[in-house]
């Protein structure tokens, strides 16, 4: 550019931003090269506050946390909101509140829907419009980006054109109007008020290859980009190539982590970062969480998947660790032998690694989220359940909490029912969600509740009829002693049992099963039943002991009663 270019250019620039007195060498100053170890990342999880917080968006913001985490770096919260049209209220509230929730509270950054930490700051692209301005007018200055004065009739006309002679739409070539407007007619019409706004001057060809290292994907190549694309728009904001590129630099981030759906984009941000005289940063793009729809696979969905919103595995109770755990089985291939080896490990022991990340998308498996949760969960002490339940059913299920909380020491016995001094612990809760469905015989309002929804679910037969089920009951109430051993429990049932007629020893009943009313376990069932209206449960005796004599007698009776 020759000097009296670069004095026009400097006059055009002073005309856009007449206010505008600080340099990029000012920021340069303020927001200094970051003083951690060599190797340490600088991430950032960067949402735009369009909704809720997406499974997706938190298996990204989980990458960012572990990558800071693993090499001492930092990993902060930056809110995208330059398209102020699509911001939904509360939504900062709702991201920052549902990344606590999972343990992934930035270092730096947004923090609350009001408060940010970190001197990197503001971390609300909103509130660095100044920044912006700095660098939309250090572009205009150096030539490389001018006002667009195209209004979007002018801009339609051109959609229209590309689309008939079929070519790829954008401002660019022959389509860039305002490109080649000389400089001091764009100072004449800026001075008029002329509406405008600014572009970015791409040095760019669609014929000419680049190519950038992908943290996670390894070279990839890509036409260069040759789009003059917005840069500050009409509402004084910049769009979100803009904002990204000027905001990583100056926020120091080593590595950019997001959705592969940005991967086309790279071309425009090398091709910017250049032109600010930004070294780029790495760029990872992490897979997406896909579904099934039919045969195919496609992006879990805002609209269409209730799983897409994170608030859904909180309210079915899963706890969060197993979401989070889950979420380590896609971040990287080898986790889950890792997993096998390290049963009891913490996930913090586990070394990510980037080119272990898989490019594929990865299909949502609610079945392995169960199994992992399931397994997980087993593995509570009863104290820890009953915490995490009373927690989940304060807030989700009412009903469940009053029972639970009613009398603290015998909630803890019937979870540990489950777990203690068993040799096989059950793996039967997934997530809190389930407990009524399990426990609910344990608590007299639950069971009661039960019986009147659905009835007692005895079936009757031929061989096994109303009566031998009320005789069985009746013989069970007289014989039952609360003070029986186990063994001695055990015992009294078979007696009972054969009294009625069933057959207790299992080799004969098979041999000639039509000589009896069952056996044992169909006696056994009777009793389960009257208990537990279930068909499974854990060790009947076990559960009578925890109900205690009156009670035990009650459902016996109704159970009696009622058939
Ligand atoms: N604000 C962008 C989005 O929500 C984030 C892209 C990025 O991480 O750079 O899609």
């Amino acid at each position: 550019m020759d000097k009296e270019m670069e004095r026009k250019c400097f006059e055009l620039a002073h005309y856009i931003f007449p206010d505008v007195h600080e340099t990029v060498e000012d920021l340069e100053v303020k927001y200094p090269v970051r003083r951690i170890k060599k190797d340490a990342c600088v991430t950032r999880y960067a949402p735009s506050p369009t909704g809720f917080l997406h499974t997706g968006a938190l298996f990204m913001a989980l990458v960012n946390k572990i990558m800071a985490k693993q090499t001492e770096g930092i990993y902060f919260v930056r809110i995208e909101d330059t398209d102020q049209k699509r911001e939904v209220e509360g939504c900062v509230k709702l991201l920052t509140e549902g990344l606590k929730e999972f343990g992934l509270t930035p270092d730096e950054g947004v923090i609350s829907e009001n408060e940010e930490k970190g001197y990197y700051g503001p971390y609300t692209q909103s509130k660095r419009r100044e920044i912006y301005r700095i660098c939309a007018k250090h572009l205009v200055e150096k030539g490389l980006a001018y006002p667009c004065f195209c209004t979007p009739e002018m801009l339609k006309a051109n959609h229209d054109a590309q689309e008939k002679n079929k070519v790829v739409p954008g401002y660019y070539g022959i389509y860039a109007k305002c490109r080649n407007i000389s400089i001091d007619e764009s100072i004449e019409r800026v001075k008029a008020g002329e509406k405008f706004i600014l572009r970015f001057r791409s040095q760019g060809s669609h014929l000419r290859k680049t190519s950038f290292i992908d943290g996670a994907r390894g070279k990839i190549e890509i036409a260069e980009n040759d789009q003059d694309v917005v840069i500050i728009k009409g509402d004084g904001l910049p769009t979100y190539h803009f904002a990204h590129v000027c905001d990583d630099h100056f926020m120091r981030t080593t590595h950019v982590v997001r959705g592969e759906e940005w991967i086309s984009s790279v071309p425009i941000h090398l091709d910017l970062a250049n032109a600010m005289g930004f070294e780029p940063p790495v760029y990872v793009h992490a897979p997406l969480i896909l579904v099934k729809e039919g045969e195919s696979k496609r992006k879990l969905s805002k609209r269409k998947d209730k799983e897409a919103d994170v608030q859904y595995f909180i309210k079915a109770g899963y706890p969060v660790e197993a979401v989070i755990e889950y979420l380590y089985t896609i971040l990287n291939s080898d986790f889950e032998m890792w997993r096998n080896k390290n049963k009891e490990a913490s996930l913090d022991e586990f070394k990510f690694k980037l080119n272990k990340m898989s490019s594929a998308g990865s299909l949502l498996d609610m079945m392995k989220l169960n199994d992992i949760s399931k397994e997980l969960i087993s593995r509570m002490s009863s104290k820890e359940v009953l915490d995490k339940v009373l927690t989940w059913s304060k807030k989700y299920d009412e009903a469940l909490y009053e029972v639970v909380s009613k009398d603290l020491e015998y909630s803890r016995k019937v979870f540990a029912v489950e777990r203690e001094n068993v040799k096989k612990i059950r793996k039967d809760i997934i997530k809190w969600e389930d407990i009524k469905e399990n426990f609910y015989y344990f608590f007299n309002e639950l069971f009661e509740e039960n019986i009147k929804e659905s009835g007692y679910i005895y079936e009757f037969n031929e061989k096994i009829t109303k009566d031998i089920i009320k005789k069985s009951l009746e013989n069970y109430i007289e014989s039952y002693n609360e003070n029986h051993t186990k063994d001695e429990w055990f015992a009294n049932m078979k007696e009972q049992a054969e009294k009625i007629g069933f057959c207790t020893d299992m080799k004969m009943y098979k041999a000639d099963p039509d000589k009896y009313i069952g056996s044992t376990a169909d006696f056994a069932k009777i009793i389960r039943i009257a208990i537990t209206n279930k068909e499974n449960s854990p060790d009947i005796y076990a559960i009578m002991q925890l109900l205690g004599k009156n009670e035990t007698l009650n459902r016996f009776k109704s159970a009696k009663e009622s058939i």
